[in-house]
């Protein structure tokens, strides 16, 4: 997989069962597939140390003002949102597949802003709240691609954040 900010070749990596694909030598960005964030239903504990020290390339120069195309899918363009509510951490995340692509450093931005695990928890949850009610506004088609996309951001939150729970399902309903 190419990267989407430097055009390096991505390295795939294992985080437990999940597959991320890092920048290795490049911008030391980190794309989380949509698919393998359906897979973090339970508290992944061990995330930690190889995604916070991913070997970048200092010389490589990021634009961050220019969207991004999906690494996965052909020729989509990833919408830029904040991920947290502090609105410090942005991410990219595709459209179609809903996959999402974390710049260098903003792992550790999120891992920082939250320094106990009340703050996380109550981060989640807020964040979480935050995108379920803009689903409430929209049609309900849409809503239900927004909660899908929703639940996989929550989920990134969750396997960054291993050590606290977000009680999607009974926010659902289902
Ligand atoms: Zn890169
Ligand atoms: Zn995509």
């Amino acid at each position: 997989m190419i990267c989407p900010a430097c055009e390096n070749k991505m390295t795939e990596m294992n985080v437990q069962d999940i597959t991320v694909d890092v920048c290795v030598g490049g911008c030391g960005g980190i794309w989380f597939d949509g698919q393998e964030l359906k897979k973090v239903d339970e508290p992944h504990e061990a995330v930690g140390r190889n995604l916070l020290e991913v070997a970048y390339d200092p010389n490589v120069v990021v634009e961050q003002s220019e969207r991004r195309d999906c690494p996965h899918c052909s020729d989509i363009v990833m919408m830029r949102h904040f991920s947290s509510i502090k609105r410090e951490v942005e991410v990219d995340e595709c459209p179609s597949c809903s996959g999402f692509f974390l710049d260098r450093g903003e792992l550790n931005t999120i891992r920082e802003q939250y320094t106990t695990e009340e703050e996380r928890s109550n981060a989640a949850l807020d964040m979480f709240g935050e995108m379920f009610d803009e689903d409430l506004e929209d049609e309900q088609a849409a809503s239900w691609q927004r909660v899908e996309a929703s639940r996989k951001l929550a989920n990134m939150f969750k396997f960054l954040m291993p050590s606290h729970y977000i009680p999607i399902k009974e926010k659902l309903g289902i």
